[in-house]
């Protein structure tokens, strides 16, 4: 076997190339086996073509040689057989001056070469295996460039995947991110002015959230404000967009909904964290967790975003100052 990088070649595929042999003929059948195994490939020889077949499909080869004129399995029906189990097997058949028009017209039906019997020189039979064993490496380096560039291909898409979603929702919460937020009512803005519909904000602020890390430790904070986006997100619609604001402020958008609704919606979540068993809760000033919350609508509490959420924050600031744990629009 030639070592690799001796051979001028560099070193490349180490792997034995595998080599089917099919002759009816036990003297031509020992001399090509003879050759390519001297030459280093790892051959199987057998006497008719029903056995090539049966040997392919129990262990495919990557080059199979093999006589034309043979009884029953003809190498050309072979040929056909194989390329159906395997499009990127080589065939190379071996046929007499004779049948040369059978040769090439199974060049056509997708063999790979021809090999003339009988042969005046073994070096040939060295010459085209070696090139068909050349085309054997290059197909698999392919394959496996085809497959690695898949791989790099689909890990990139992951990659970006993770990163747009990461760009637009909140680490902590899971829930969309301020950025996303804003942009996102700069679209509903556009698009409830230029087809008349309205939409309400709400902002929230957790009450007391400074006392409730100071006395349970920050890690309890976080558990907290991840149960609340659990709440906002469990009690919204889908089209509802709901985002953590920064801290311990949340901002919801509800499209299509007026002050009513909103103010409605708002109650709904201030009951349900002031009703939640966050552990805890009893050392908070009201003896539970609670929330202040803002209410502003489009168009009537303003008509663009910064006039929107200054209403929201006002009204917001305003549930604080009258003693949290309630709402005002
Ligand atoms: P108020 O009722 O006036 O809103 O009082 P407050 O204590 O909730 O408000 P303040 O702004 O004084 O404190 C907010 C606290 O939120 C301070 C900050 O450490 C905490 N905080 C902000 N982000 C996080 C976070 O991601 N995790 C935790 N555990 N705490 C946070
Ligand atoms: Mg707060
Ligand atoms: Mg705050």
């Amino acid at each position: 076997m030639p070592v690799p990088g001796e051979d001028g070649k560099g070193v490349q595929n180490t792997m034995p190339t595998r080599i089917l042999v099919a002759d009816d003929e036990d003297t031509l059948r020992r001399v090509v086996s003879e050759v390519l195994s001297d030459d280093g490939h790892q051959v199987t020889a057998v006497g008719s073509g029903e056995e090539a077949l049966e040997a392919f499909r129990e262990s495919p080869a990557n080059i199979v040689i093999t006589d034309i004129v043979m009884k029953k399995l003809s190498g050309l029906d072979l040929l056909k057989e194989i390329k159906l189990l395997d499009p990127d097997a080589i065939v190379i058949l071996m046929t007499s001056h004779a049948s040369i028009e059978t040769a090439t017209s199974a060049l056509r039906s997708g063999a790979y070469d021809f090999l003339i019997k009988p042969f005046e020189d073994l070096e040939v039979i060295s010459a085209v295996v070696n090139r068909a064993v050349d085309k054997v490496r290059l197909l698999s380096d392919n394959k496996s460039l085809m497959q690695d560039l898949k791989r790099n291909a689909e890990e990139l898409e992951n990659l970006n995947r993770d990163l747009r979603e990461m760009a637009i929702h909140d680490g902590l919460t899971g829930l969309h991110n301020y950025r996303f937020f804003r942009d996102a009512l700069e679209v509903e803005v556009a698009r409830a002015k230029r087809h008349d519909r309205i939409f309400s904000v709400i902002y929230m602020d957790v009450d007391n959230f400074k006392q409730y890390n100071d006395t349970h430790g920050h890690p309890a904070g976080d558990e907290l404000l991840k149960t609340l986006a659990q709440i906002l997100r469990k009690r919204s619609r889908a089209s509802s967009i709901c985002a953590r604001y920064g801290g311990e402020e949340f901002v919801v958008l509800l499209p299509e909904t007026d002050k009513d609704g909103a103010l409605q919606y708002a109650e709904v979540i201030r009951r349900t964290v002031a009703e939640h068993p966050f552990p805890g809760r009893e050392t908070q000033p009201l003896g539970f967790v609670s929330l202040s919350l803002g209410v502003a609508a489009f168009p009537t509490d303003g008509d663009d975003t910064k006039a929107l959420l200054g209403h929201a924050d006002r009204a917001l600031y305003r549930a604080k100052n009258e003693g949290r744990n309630r709402l005002f629009g």
